[in-house]
C-alpha cells in the first residue's frame, strides 16, 4: 500500500505524532481549514488560544459568514498577516452562498476559494476527508528537500515542481490524514530548520542530506538579488579655468543638483555638441553605489579653446571657476571629479 518512506513516516506518527491539538478533536473541514490558515505563518503554541476563541465565537462556517468583518479581525488581533482573516471571512461567505454551507470536496473548488493554495487545500481534504492529496508547506518542503537533496530555492518553479513530485510520490491512498499530519509534525518537531534531530528521525536511512552531512544546506536560500549595473560617461567640459555644469531636472536622480554632461560615450557628446577642436583627458573611473543599482562612471575632461556658443549648451548650464569654491549642490561623484580636475591644475 505504500513505500518504505511512507511506512516509516506513518509508524513514527503512531508513536510520536501530535494527536491532541484542538483542531484534531471533532474534526471537520471547517475546523481544519481555520487551523491551517492560522498555522500558515504562526507557531502551534501561539495558534491554540486563538483557535479556541475563534471556535467559541464562530463555531461553524455559517456563523463566520454572518459575522461582521471587524469582529473577525478582532479575533485575529495579534496573529498578524490580517489578509488571512479577510480571505477566510470572504471564503466562508462563498461556501455558504455557493455551496450551501458545505465545504467543497473537489480540490479545484477548494483551491478557488480566497486564501487557499494547493498545499492548504490538500491538507484540509486529506485531514478532514481522508482524500489522497500531497501537501507541501514549509515544514514538508524542508523534510523532502533534505531527504532528496533537492537543490535550489523552493520559491522557484523548478524546485517547487521537483518537491511536489516527491511529495505526490509518497502520499499514500490509505491513512492519508495521518500521513499528512505526520509530515507536518516531522518537519516541525524533528527536521527543524537549524538543528534537525536526525538521531530521532525515522527517515535517517533515506536521507541524502544526512548521508552527506549537508542537512542545513537544504532547502536552498532565496538568492540575493544581483544589484543592476549601469554605466555612464561624465564629460567635464572646460575652457581654461571655467568648468561647465548643468542643473539636473528637479525629479529623478540627483534632482536639482549640478552635474556634468552624461552620455553613453564621449563620441556621443562630441556629436551632440558638434565639438571639433578639443583635447580629451581620461580621468579615473569609479563606481558609485545607490541602494538599487551601481553606476560605473567613466569621467573625461574635455578642454575647449572657446566657450560653447549660446544655444549649444543646454538650459540650466552654468560656467564655474574651477579654482573657486562651487556653491551649488553637487552630487558626490561630481564633487569627486571636480577634485580630480583641480588636482591637475
Ligand atoms: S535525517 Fe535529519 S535532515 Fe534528514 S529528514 Fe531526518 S531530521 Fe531531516
Amino acid at each position: 500500500m505504500s513505500d518504505t518512506f511512507t511506512q516509516k513516516v506513518l509508524n513514527w506518527f503512531h508513536q510520536h505524532g501530535r494527536k491532541h491539538l484542538p483542531w484534531q478533536q471533532n474534526i471537520n473541514a471547517y475546523r481544519v481549514w481555520v487551523s491551517e490558515i492560522m498555522l500558515q505563518q504562526t507557531q502551534v503554541a501561539t495558534v491554540i488560544p486563538y483557535f479556541e476563541r475563534f471556535m467559541q465565537s464562530f463555531p461553524d462556517v455559517r456563523s463566520l459568514a454572518e459575522a461582521e468583518q471587524d469582529d473577525v479581525l478582532h479575533h485575529w488581533t495579534g496573529l498578524g498577516y490580517y489578509a488571512r482573516a479577510r480571505n477566510l471571512h470572504k471564503a466562508a461567505k462563498i461556501v455558504v452562498d455557493q455551496y450551501n454551507g458545505e465545504f467543497p470536496k473537489e480540490i479545484e473548488k477548494v483551491i478557488a476559494l480566497p486564501g487557499i493554495g494547493r498545499s492548504t487545500a490538500g491538507a484540509i481534504l486529506s485531514i478532514a476527508g481522508g482524500q489522497a492529496h500531497p501537501i507541501l508547506d514549509g515544514n514538508v518542503k524542508r523534510v523532502l528537500a533534505r531527504c532528496y537533496a533537492v537543490e535550489g530555492w523552493p520559491g522557484t518553479k523548478r524546485v517547487e515542481q521537483a518537491l511536489w513530485q516527491v511529495a505526490a510520490q509518497h502520499t499514500p491512498t490509505h491513512q492519508c490524514a495521518q500521513y499528512t499530519q505526520a509530515m507536518m509534525d516531522l518537519g516541525a518537531m524533528v527536521c527543524t530548520r537549524t538543528r534537525p534531530d536526525c538521531d530521532h528521525c525515522p527517515l535517517q536511512n533515506e536521507c541524502l542530506a544526512y548521508a552527506q552531512g549537508t542537512q542545513t544546506a537544504y532547502p536552498g536560500k532565496k538568492p540575493k538579488k544581483a544589484i543592476p549595473q549601469r554605466e555612464t560617461v561624465m564629460v567635464a567640459v572646460s575652457v581654461r579655468n571655467q568648468l561647465l555644469l548643468i542643473k539636473r531636472p528637479a525629479m529623478g536622480l540627483w534632482g536639482g543638483l549640478y552635474g556634468f554632461i552624461e552620455a553613453a560615450s564621449l563620441d556621443a557628446v562630441v556629436k551632440r555638441y558638434e565639438l571639433d577642436e578639443f583635447s580629451a583627458t581620461s580621468l579615473t573611473p569609479f563606481v558609485h553605489t545607490f541602494s538599487h543599482f551601481q553606476l560605473h562612471i567613466t569621467p573625461v575632461l574635455v578642454e575647449l579653446n572657446e566657450f560653447l556658443q549660446p544655444g549649444i549648451a543646454e538650459d540650466n548650464a552654468r560656467w564655474f571657476d574651477i579654482l573657486e569654491p562651487i556653491e551649488v549642490g553637487l552630487a558626490a561623484p561630481t564633487q569627486k571629479i571636480v577634485n580630480e580636475i583641480r588636482s591637475l591644475r
